[in-house]
């Protein structure tokens, strides 16, 4: 059976696909055979084929790549923001606790509820510090107890004495920087306005200054302080309360 070019043209694509029956797919192998232009026009068919599925496959590996770059930028995203998370829990934590440990609260003197016992100034209340100052004389003395959040809820604060009285030895650096043995005559527990005036003045928190215009700071300051507290102890009449 003699077939048209034009009937084998239009069969072609469905060659190609090999969606042909046997029948016409054998028809078509026949034509082919004797056929140049039908073989060439064939070979350009199945090019095209090959062709598209290449041109698939390469946007494929692109929607592929893209997909890949989306997921890996979100991932790093979420990196960054549980790094971020965890450094920012640990700042507050950090802050949280060094607050905890910290943070220095004013006892007032009913708080702080010191007793004389025996020779000592003591306490048994919980507190973190006792910060003492003395006058460049070493004469006056006068202290204050603080505690922290920390403190209200610990119990291994054990140490009660406060101060260990007239009779033991209490020594402090002069303006000269020597070692001296205090004869204290007065001693005064701070009032809440003597502790804010004596926190924001860094001049009383260190040892006695040995420069000149310290040493007047010093004194100066420490006056200040030593009128808003409160006489708790003389030499003279011992502890007042
Ligand atoms: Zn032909």
């Amino acid at each position: 059976m003699k077939i048209s070019c034009d009937v084998i043209r239009d069969l072609l694509p469905l060659y190609v696909e090999d969606m042909l029956s046997n029948d016409s797919k054998n028809l078509v192998d026949e034509h082919i055979e004797q056929c140049e232009s039908c073989r060439d026009e064939l070979k350009k068919l199945s090019g095209d084929e090959v062709h598209s599925c290449a041109v698939n496959q390469i946007e494929n590996k692109s929607i592929y790549d893209s997909l890949n770059k989306i997921r890996k930028r979100i991932s790093f995203k979420i990196q960054i923001t549980v790094l971020i998370s965890v450094i920012f829990t640990a700042i507050v934590a950090v802050g949280a606790w060094d607050y905890y440990d910290n943070h220095r609260i004013y006892m007032p003197y009913k708080e702080a509820k010191i007793k004389w016992v025996k020779d000592s100034m003591q306490t048994s209340e919980k507190y973190r510090d006792v910060n003492q100052v003395i006058s460049t004389d070493g004469k006056s003395l006068i202290i204050v107890l603080n505690r922290t959040h920390r403190t209200s809820n610990d119990s291994s604060y054990s140490d009660r004495v406060i101060w260990k009285g007239p009779n033991r030895e209490y020594s402090y650096e002069d303006k000269n920087g020597e070692e001296k043995l205090a004869d204290i005559e007065e001693v005064y527990y701070m009032s809440s306005d003597a502790w804010e005036r004596y926190k924001e003045r860094e001049v009383l928190i260190y040892t006695i200054p040995q420069d000149e215009f310290n040493l007047e700071r010093y004194k100066r300051e420490f006056n200040v302080v030593k009128r808003k507290s409160k006489l708790i102890w003389t030499k003279s009449n011992g502890f007042i309360g």
